[in-house]
């Protein structure tokens, strides 16, 4: 059977073809679609039978440990995130290799060199190589079905996750995929016979350590048999690729000759380093390492080849150190002149990205950079989502955007070293992705800040799914200590305009923790919603 499907999607249908029991995600460009994926399907089936559970998670972390959770009873789980979400579900991540699976557990990392939509470039691999567990890295849609697949196969072997990583161009371009016909059923619930390397004491843990280290051996040789690993002998041997991943695609899509050099495609990881020893053997002098992301393979090619192998590629400038690669790149690399191009009116002009007319976050921007004005010397921490855009004009309220959730703790910080007033701008779902921690932080030292929650009932960034405070934020705020009279509720319109400037100078002037939360739905969703219930009606 063939689909077209987006590499995302590509993956979501292998996982359920090969038996998915639980999807554990936190939305983040360019993974969401996997999960939105598994969702609508579940939608549609209405079946009781083999369902899937696929309810957004309201971090990383806790995603990462839902599925080791859905593993430990013998069923197969995926964990999706972007790349920057692996920093926050690294502690589990790392430790799951240490416990290892029950049921085939595959966790899918979605990087984003060139930084579409990301604060940094990091790539994910590193995570797969400290955690010394095997990684998948496909090399376009079919293969990101197929290694999906074969990722809970292996998983299940060796008893340790599968890392699956991919880059956006990957995850977000569409191809013809053939899929089985054949669905496999879900395991079985099965829980572990032996709890001991579930239970990571220092006493387990040592020999459990032991244990990962010595699969090494195993893990590397499956690497060098993988089907997804290849190697093969060029005309001219003394110059060799090494493409990874979907560079493998560039490269293939744009050699001259591809006879010419010897070729070693890696998807599998560990490094198949006894194929680039055959590489070396068969007479390689120069290496070029064509890899998406960080030189994270050119690293550790200079440390397998002897000193008199030239090993080229984004060190070394062959290649550029940042971004995304392109075909005009890739050719640049090879000796070979760019592309011609069709010359083209710009049909589309390009524009900075905005906040949508109309939207809440608008408004709550216009009353916190009035009243801030009033203030010698303000500053307002921001953090991750739409609203990171008020940095950007007509506003420009943020002097600071870092990482999810740093918004509370950066103006404690700086609050703690004298700023005032200190302000935060934090979503409703970043705020209980990371921010929660950060509150009590505040409550505990009683900082003096003013934390804005601006809250629009969804994760609107990412097009609006369930965001997991709805319906919570003041009673978590209470919850944690916040003192209930400077937990101040407004609706961001013009016409309220008076009163949340009002209500921010009163906040300013108490000198302790106040959280204001504008609350308005972010149109988009709320027009979804509308179309939905409309739908409904008609039906
Ligand atoms: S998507 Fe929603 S929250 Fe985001 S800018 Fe538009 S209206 Fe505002």
């Amino acid at each position: 059977m063939r689909k077209l499907l987006l590499g995302d999607e590509a993956i979501a249908q292998a996982a359920i073809d090969a038996g998915l029991s639980g999807v554990y995600a936190y939305p983040g460009t360019p993974s969401t679609e996997i999960t939105e994926f598994i969702q609508l399907r579940e939608e549609k089936r209405g079946d009781a039978e083999n369902k899937i559970c696929c309810r957004w998670a309201t971090n990383e972390k806790t995603a990462m440990e839902g599925a080791l959770g859905m593993s430990y009873m013998g069923k197969r789980a995926l964990v999706c995130m972007k790349h920057v979400g692996m920093n926050v579900a690294a502690d589990p991540f790392v430790n799951s290799a240490m416990t290892g699976v029950n049921g085939g557990l595959v966790v899918v990392a979605a990087d984003d060199p060139s930084m579409h939509s990301s604060q940094n470039e990091q790539d994910s691999r590193f995570y797969g190589k400290f955690a010394m567990m095997p990684i998948f890295e496909p090399s376009n849609q079919q293969e990101a079905y197929e290694m999906t697949r074969a990722a809970f196969e292996l998983s299940e072997a060796v008893k340790l996750p599968v890392l699956m990583r991919v880059t956006t161009r990957m995850a977000h371009s569409r191809a013809v995929v053939e899929v089985t016909e054949t669905p496999r059923k879900q395991n079985e619930i099965n829980r572990p016979e032996d709890v001991r390397t579930w239970i990571l004491l220092p006493a387990f843990a040592k020999k459990r350590y032991v244990q990962l280290l010595a699969q090494q051996d195993d893990l590397m040789k499956a690497s060098v048999e993988s089907k997804y690993n290849f190697y093969r002998k060029g005309t001219n041997p003394e110059r060799g690729v090494i493409a990874t991943g979907i560079a493998y695609n560039y490269y293939m899509e744009n050699c001259a000759n591809c006879e010419e050099r010897s070729v070693l495609k890696v998807s599998q990881y560990p490094l198949p380093v006894a194929l680039i020893e055959k590489m070396v053997e068969d007479g390689a002098k120069e290496i070029l390492v064509m890899e998406e992301g960080q030189p994270v393979v050119e690293e550790m090619v200079r440390a397998i080849v002897p000193s008199t192998v030239a090993v080229k590629g984004r060190l070394t400038g062959d290649l550029p150190r940042v971004g995304e690669l392109n075909p005009d790149s890739v050719r640049k690399s090879l000796g070979m002149a760019a592309l011609e191009r069709l010359e083209a009116d710009d049909i589309v002009v390009a524009r900075p990205p905005a906040l949508c007319q109309g939207c809440g976050h608008r408004d709550m921007y216009k009353a916190l950079n009035e009243v801030a004005a009033e203030y010698e010397n303000p500053r307002i921490f921001g953090d991750i989502g739409c609203y990171t855009l008020g940095a950007l004009p007509p506003f420009q309220a943020l002097h600071a955007c870092v990482e999810m959730g740093a918004s509370i703790t950066m103006a404690k910080g700086a609050s703690d070293a004298g700023q005032f007033p200190a302000f935060a701008v934090i979503g409703d779902s970043t705020f209980t992705h990371s921010g929660i921690t950060g509150l009590l932080d505040c409550v505990n030292s009683k900082a003096n800040v003013v934390i804005v929650i601006s809250d629009n009932l969804t994760t609107g960034m990412t097009g609006g799914q369930d965001s997991a405070g709805t319906g919570k934020i003041e009673d978590i705020c209470r919850g944690v200590g916040v003192a209930p009279e400077h937990v101040r509720v407004v609706v961001p319109l013009p016409k309220n305009m008076e009163e949340i400037k009002n209500i921010l100078r009163e906040e300013i002037e108490y000198n302790g923790v106040s959280v204001v939360i504008p609350r308005r739905e972010c149109i988009q969703t709320a027009k979804r919603h509308a179309k939905a219930r409309a739908a409904a009606k008609n039906e």
